[in-house]
């Protein structure tokens, strides 16, 4: 990740220099939109840092490469299974949520209100109650999944006040002796942190198979919830409901590669992600078979406007970790 941030304050400065450079030859108007749609672009090359948080982990810890082998291993022994009709994924799963929340701002400190209209976004997307999944009826609505999970918020919600104006993405929120909230019985609670973390970064969360300790998704509270401080385009609580679904072992749709692979069997090869709000069903993929691109996929990076669904396939992959064995089996008793 610190390469990331050296490479964005790197990018940052370079065009700051050009647009000095660029300024006497552009309308300020010109310059504003300019500065604008850099400002947007620098934001959604960042959206999620779960990737690189990863990277980050695996090089800190040799032994998370065999253990997130296991869980691969174990998914797919799962799955083989599921279809088999050896195992049942039906019963409905609760997954209490813990939100630590740190702040310095009395705009960061955000209300209840808020932190529970996350909550409802995630119980709405992840069952697919979400309005604007029930309005869709287009080529991969017969896809679309309810996960059968239920999020309960657990009260009282932690608060710390701090005088932090950024967080970074090192996991000091997940710690006390850095500053930050210890997480609450991260064994069967899903711990959210809440604060600034800078560098443009909407939200990251960690895979299963992690350290426990910094178990769980963090989430800046200018994108949380979909009241209060939530700011638009990420306005709708979908980068929480993307976090959640790094959590529950899903990968990025377009595999983090030029027409790479999720893992999942019924999603289509993207070329790479899609920004913004793009034209449903109606984007090919230049991948084998050029398949019509999932942009609706909450696990693509278009605007939470845009993304309203997770497949079957996503489904199964994530059910798998609360089988008996599974790195989330502990939430399942
Ligand atoms: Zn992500």
């Amino acid at each position: 990740m610190k390469k990331t941030l050296q490479l964005a304050a790197i990018a940052m400065l370079m065009y700051s220099v050009i647009s000095c450079t660029d300024s006497s030859l552009k309308t300020p108007q010109q310059n504003t939109e300019n500065a604008l749609s850099q400002a947007r672009e620098n934001a959604d090359k960042l959206r999620c840092a779960s990737m690189e948080v990863l990277e980050e982990n695996l090089k800190e810890d040799p032994k998370l490469k065999d253990k997130m082998r296991e869980v691969e291993e174990f998914t797919e022994r799962f799955i083989k299974n599921k279809k088999k009709g050896r195992v049942a994924i039906d019963q409905e799963l609760i997954i209490p949520v813990q939100v630590n929340i740190l702040y310095r701002t009395n705009a960061e400190n955000i209300t209840l209100e808020q932190v529970q209209s996350q909550i409802d976004v995630l119980n709405e997307d992840f069952s697919g109650t979400n309005t604007d999944l029930v309005a869709y009826n287009g080529t991969f609505k017969t896809l679309a999944a309810n996960y059968k999970i239920k999020f309960v918020l657990q009260l009282p919600i932690i608060r710390k006040a701090t005088t932090k104006s950024s967080w970074g993405t090192r996991d000091a929120m997940k710690n006390a002796k850095k500053g930050g909230i210890n997480p609450s019985n991260p064994t069967n609670t899903l711990n959210m942190w809440v604060c600034t973390i800078g560098g443009g970064i909407l939200g990251y969360a960690q895979f299963p198979g992690g350290n426990i300790n910094t178990d769980g998704v963090v989430m800046d509270s200018k994108y949380f919830g979909r009241i209060g401080t939530a700011t638009a385009p990420y306005h709708k609580g979908r980068t929480a409901t993307h976090e959640v679904g790094h959590w529950l072992n899903l990968r990025h749709i377009w595999g983090d590669a030029t027409c790479g692979s999720d893992q999942v069997d019924d999603t289509p090869t993207h070329n790479i992600a899609n920004y913004g709000c793009p034209a449903l069903d109606n984007h090919r993929s230049t991948c084998t078979n050029t398949p019509i691109e999932m942009t609706q996929n909450y696990m693509d990076y278009t605007d939470d406007a845009c993304m309203f669904m997770f497949t079957n396939g996503q489904r199964m992959r994530s059910r798998a970790i609360f089988d008996a064995g599974g790195a989330r089996a502990t939430f399942n008793p």
